[in-house]
């Protein structure tokens, strides 16, 4: 039995029963369905470049012997398979949406091992022989203008490439390790476009509010969260919505990991002592209407930038702090006058990445009273109705997990942003002059309208979104 597209050509079923000598019979199917299912019971792929190399280079030793000899090795040169080798990697881990490659090397005989951090998780990619691991670390360090001989100390460094017109930055740091060996970890910097705000995951009030302070002429936007927490690619979703001819928009950054036309982009150098306060300061002198500051570091850079945005401008900046109310305590801490920044203050935006379910493979089901009490309880039981949250019906479904080819079996696919908004009203503005604690903020600002992390995150359960575990796991 043959499915086909196209029945009826009849010089198909004619060729078929040529070639095989068999009686056939035909049954009708989208040409999608077709490819589908060759996909997944034939399980034609190509096979990578990188799966390729690696065949060439031998297989992995499975069985590890102790290791008799010492690792006080000779500096390895790499051949030219080698720098083809690393030169896959680099792009194998690009094209997988890779933020990290973690190049570690075992102990002995033990395999090589490469892991690529996607979506905010490590997993392992290759696993290649370990009489590979010198060569492979010397090459980085050679693209990398760093000393191969020095195998004692770390060392930063970087590496630029370009693949298929465009260029991506990794950062190398080679950190000697256990053992005698060196581990190498790169970070990617691709080149990226901003998101558009409608794209961020936003629920729709929160986005309205964000459009309404973006409006305003000047005052001080903050965007804050950990490291990893997608502050960057907010703000500049930011500057994207408000990036038009009319306006003169500075940045300074470090790294400039998203470029935009229209805006002035600075990478600043604290190494050679060009720092935040001195773009900043600089940008002052030169006209500007919208500043971006990569990071509030330090006391004098959050002074101008505050100061910045009293005198006219519009100002967006970001802080490690780990909620919206938080950060207004933080500043004060660290010396502003609780008055200009009360003036100054638009909103403070807080966010998390959590891991999105995946599209393909995620299943609705029925939670029961436990579990949707559980979530009422995280949600906070006061505000829980005030904010019209679904009630327990016998409709209500959430999504969970369940694992596909196209997630890695993990049911996870791409992520999604939660958000806190903290918004400068009247009432925070006034709250803030009287230098008021983080909790009692926090349950003024809710009252004024904002959603906590928690909450926001609570609400793209609901929305079959993410699930609790990812909840759990991203906001404390
Ligand atoms: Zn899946």
């Amino acid at each position: 039995m043959v499915a086909t597209s196209s029945p009826t050509d009849l010089t198909i079923i004619d060729n078929i029963r040529f070639i095989t000598n068999r009686h056939v019979e035909l049954v009708v199917a989208t040409a999608a369905q077709i490819a589908e299912a060759i996909d997944k019971y034939y399980n034609i792929q190509e096979t990578s470049p990188v799966d390729a190399l690696i065949g060439e280079m031998g297989n992995v030793d499975a069985t590890v012997a102790e290791d008799e000899q010492s690792e006080e090795s000779v500096i390895v040169q790499p051949d030219s398979k080698m720098i083809t080798f690393v030169n896959q990697i680099l792009i194998d881990a690009y094209k997988k949406g890779a933020s990290d490659i973690h190049f570690e090397p075992g102990m002995g005989k033990e395999p090589f091992t490469i892991r690529y951090r996607v979506d905010g998780e490590c997993y392992v990619a290759h696993r290649i022989d370990s009489s590979h691991k010198a060569a492979i670390i010397s090459r980085l360090k050679i693209i990398s203008d760093l000393d191969i001989a020095e195998r004692r100390r770390p060392q930063s460094g970087k590496i630029m490439l370009r693949y298929e017109g465009r260029k991506i930055e990794y950062r190398l740091e080679v950190t000697p390790t256990v053992g005698n060996q060196e581990d190498a970890v790169l970070r990617i910097l691709a080149a990226s476009k901003p998101l558009s705000l409608d794209a961020m995951g936003f629920s729709s009030s929160n986005l309205a509010k964000f459009r309404e302070i973006l409006a305003k002429p000047y005052g001080i936007v903050l965007c804050v969260g950990p490291t990893g927490s997608g502050k960057t690619t907010s703000l500049h979703s930011a500057l994207g919505h408000i990036n038009t001819p009319v306006r003169k928009i500075w940045t300074a950054e470090d790294p400039v990991e998203i470029t935009q036309r229209g805006l002035r982009q600075v990478q600043v150098h604290p190494k050679i002592g060009f720092n935040f306060a001195d773009a900043l300061r600089s940008f002052l002198r030169s006209d500007p209407d919208v500043i971006m500051i990569g990071e509030m570091r330090d006391p004098e850079t959050a002074q101008i930038a505050i100061e910045a945005s009293l005198t006219g401008h519009l100002v967006f900046s970001t802080l490690h702090t780990n909620s919206a109310p938080e950060t207004v305590v933080r500043l004060i801490e660290m010396g502003m006058d609780p008055y200009n920044f009360s003036d100054a203050l638009l909103g403070i935006l807080a966010q998390r990445l959590a891991r999105k379910l995946c599209e393909h493979c995620k299943k609705p089901y029925h939670p029961d009273r436990e579990e949707y009490d559980e979530l009422i309880h995280g949600y906070g039981k006061e505000w829980f109705a005030v904010h019209n949250m679904t009630d327990f019906l016998p409709e209500l479904s959430f999504m969970k997990k369940e694992g596909c080819e196209k997630c890695g079996g993990t049911g996870y696919k791409g992520r999604i942003a939660f958000h806190e908004l903290l918004i400068g009203t009247k009432t925070v503005k006034d709250a803030i002059k009287k230098n008021i604690g983080a909790e009692q903020l926090r349950s003024l600002a809710i009252e004024e309208g904002m959603r906590t992390l928690r909450m926001d995150g609570i609400m793209k359960v609901f929305r079959g979104i993410t699930d609790y575990e990812q909840v759990n796991k991203v906001c404390l």
